[in-house]
């Protein structure tokens, strides 16, 4: 159906939704975001998948937004940006947060700010013991990715050290914080992951909808879509800054950085 992601069926009841870009560390373009929401929504929608698991090809799971088809962004307007990260940054990872059915996500190797914007609407997280997770995007001056739910998944402490100083936590301390619930070899990390998904796949549908959606409606309770949206007004407020200081939304002096970031060691 596409050629940025596959879909797999390793066992009854689990579908896997693959990024298959391996060559570019998995960078998402706007053509891979939308058909991972496609894929996302056919999964949801398919009454045989009790699970869906998010995978990825190669040594990282994803260095982030793909900075040269986001470069698009430089020639639209103020609103036109805005809209388009809303649908597709925040928006999509809302509605992927709030899929009625259980997610796991698989996760190797390096997870760079829109990374995280894949792991972090899923429900589990299972990681090799090479992930690492970051958000950079300070150095592009502004607040972190669009989907800030950072304090949320790190507690405040943490989320404002990893914003601050744009330095990768390793996935054994993602799992002392409670952001990660499993962490693996890398070479049992699929195994492992899989058998996850059966687990819980023999589950009743219903209960699990439910256990989620309580969950889910717990953090609703706690203010997170209030503080989403105040994240993501001062995430623009970053954009138009820059937009004044250097004709473009993001600082390029940034740019080094995150693509260090992303490089292999
Ligand atoms: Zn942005």
């Amino acid at each position: 159906m596409t050629d940025r992601i596959r879909i797999e069926t390793p066992a009854a009841g689990v579908t896997r939704i693959v990024l298959a870009r391996a060559e570019q560390r998995n960078a998402q373009d706007r053509q891979m975001l939308d058909e991972l929401d496609a894929a996302f929504t056919a999964a949801a929608d398919d009454p045989a998948v009790k699970v869906i698991v998010l995978a990825a090809d190669g040594p990282d799971f994803s260095s982030g937004h793909d900075l040269v088809d986001f470069a698009v962004l430089n020639d639209m307007t103020v609103d036109e940006h805005v809209a388009l990260e809303r649908k597709i940054f925040l928006g999509y990872c809302q509605r992927w947060r709030d899929i009625p059915k259980p997610t796991i996500a698989q996760v190797q190797g390096r997870v760079i700010a829109g990374g995280l914007m894949l792991v972090w609407p899923c429900d589990l997280i299972v990681a090799a013991d090479d992930a690492r997770f970051s958000d950079p995007v300070v150095a592009f001056g502004v607040n972190g990715h669009e989907f800030f739910v950072h304090a949320w998944e790190l507690g405040h402490r943490k989320a404002k050290e990893l914003l601050f100083r744009g330095t990768a936590l390793a996935a054994q301390e993602a799992a002392a914080l409670g952001m990660v619930n499993q962490v693996v070899a890398r070479a049992e990390l699929e195994a492992a992951t899989l058998a996850i998904a059966q687990e819980i796949a023999a589950r009743p549908a219903i209960g699990l909808r439910l256990a989620k959606e309580s969950v889910n409606g717990s953090l609703d309770a706690m203010g997170q879509p209030q503080a989403l949206e105040r994240a993501f007004a001062l995430h623009h407020v970053g954009h138009a800054h820059q937009r004044a200081a250097h004709g473009l939304p993001i600082d390029p002096a940034g740019v080094e950085v995150i693509r260090g970031g992303a490089r292999p060691s």
